[in-house]
C-alpha cells in the first residue's frame, strides 16, 4: 500500500463474518490493482453516515449488507434501474457528485447458473422464501423467461406483494404467491420445479433444518439452488438430491456478485480462470478447502 492505494469495503452489521476481503484482494492483487478491500462494521442507523463518510475520504467502492440495503437509498446519488425496481442495493460505485448503488446478487446468480449449465427460460421456478434477496430472485426469473413463477413463503402478504410486483411489471398470471402451508397445491400433476431456496432456514448453525421436509415436495423439483453458503451442504440441498435432483449451494452466488462488484468499481473483465483463483481463497477462508 502506498499513497496511491484506492479502498473498498463492505458497510453493514455485523460484518466480521465476510467472506468478501478474501475474493477482492485476491482480484485486485491477481490484476495488478493497488487497491485494498476492508471491512466496515457501521453503527445501527448510521447507513447515510457510512455513505457520505465514505464519500469525503474518496472510497472507491462499497458492498452494502444488512441492515442497509435499503437504508443507504436516499443517501446515494443515482440508482440502477434494476436495484430500484428490487429496492435494495449491494453494491456502491463511485460517481464524480456521489455514489450510484446497484444489485449485483441476482446477476451473480445468474452468472452462477449459467456456469452451472441451468437456464430459467421456460421453466416453472419454485422461490422459498420472500425476503430481498427472494424479490430480487422472482425478479431474476421473471426477466429470464422463466414460464412460471411460484412465491412460497411463511408470511403470505410478504409472497403476495412480491407475486403483484412481477405481475405488474411483467404481465398478468406470471407469478403466484402461496403461504407455506399450502405447497400441497403443487403437488399433483406432472411439471417440475427448478427451485430456489432463499430464506434463512437451515443456515448455520440450524443446520438440521429445512423449510420444508415433505418429500413429496422435493420429488417436484428437478434442480434447486441454496442460497446459503454456511453449510455448503444444507438440509434442503440433500432432501433435493434424496429424492432425484441436482442440487447447489450459494458460494458461486457469492463469489459471482463480489466479480460483477469489483468489475463495476474498476472496470476490469474477470475472466473464469481468475474466478475460479478468487473461489479458492473464498473457501480457503471460509475453512472449506
Ligand atoms: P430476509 O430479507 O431477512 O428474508 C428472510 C426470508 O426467510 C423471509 O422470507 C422469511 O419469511 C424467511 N424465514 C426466516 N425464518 C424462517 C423460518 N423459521 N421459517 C420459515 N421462513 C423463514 O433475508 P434475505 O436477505 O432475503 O436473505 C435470504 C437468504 O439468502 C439468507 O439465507 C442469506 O444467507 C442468503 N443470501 C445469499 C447470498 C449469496 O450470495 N449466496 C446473498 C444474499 C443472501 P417471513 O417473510 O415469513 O419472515
Amino acid at each position: 500500500m502506498d499513497g496511491y492505494t484506492r479502498t473498498c469495503g463492505l458497510i453493514g452489521n455485523p460484518v466480521e463474518h465476510t467472506m468478501s476481503p478474501a475474493i477482492h484482494n485476491t482480484l485486485a492483487g491477481e490484476l495488478g490493482e493497488n487497491l485494498v478491500y476492508v471491512p466496515f462494521r457501521v453503527p445501527a442507523a448510521g447507513g447515510g453516515d457510512a455513505v457520505r463518510g465514505a464519500f469525503a475520504l474518496n472510497i472507491l467502492g462499497l458492498n452494502v449488507t444488512v441492515p442497509y440495503k435499503s437504508e443507504v437509498i436516499p443517501f446515494l446519488k443515482e440508482l440502477d434501474p434494476l436495484a430500484a425496481q428490487i429496492g435494495a442495493v449491494n453494491t456502491l460505485v463511485r460517481e464524480p457528485e456521489g455514489y450510484k448503488g446497484y444489485n449485483t446478487d441476482m446477476h451473480g446468480l445468474y452468472r452462477a447458473m449459467c456456469g452451472d449449465g441451468v437456464g430459467i427460460e421456460g421453466e416453472n421456478v419454485l422461490i422459498l422464501g420472500a425476503g430481498g434477496v427472494a424479490r430480487a430472485v422472482a425478479i431474476l426469473a421473471a426477466r429470464y423467461g422463466a414460464a412460471r413463477i411460484v412465491i412460497l413463503n411463511r408470511t403470505l402478504e410478504k409472497a403476495q406483494k412480491v407475486a403483484e410486483e412481477v405481475n405488474r411489471t411483467f404481465g398478468p398470471g406470471l407469478a403466484q404467491a402461496l403461504g407455506a402451508g399450502a405447497y400441497a397445491s403443487l403437488l399433483p400433476g406432472e411439471e417440475k420445479f427448478l427451485a430456489i431456496q432463499a430464506t434463512n432456514v437451515g443456515m448455520f448453525p440450524r443446520t438440521e433444518e429445512a423449510v420444508i421436509e415433505d418429500p413429496g415436495l422435493y420429488r417436484k423439483i428437478h434442480t434447486g439452488y441454496d442460497l446459503i453458503f454456511n453449510p455448503p451442504e444444507t438440509r434442503f440441498m440433500t432432501l433435493v438430491r434424496e429424492n432425484g435432483g441436482r442440487a447447489f449451494n450459494g458460494l458461486k452466488m457469492l463469489l459471482y456478485q463480489g466479480i460483477i462488484a469489483h468489475e463495476l468499481w474498476t472496470g476490469a473483465s474477470v475472466d473464469e480462470a481468475l474466478a475460479e483463483k478468487a473461489f479458492t481463497e473464498m473457501k480457503r477462508a471460509m475453512h472449506l478447502e
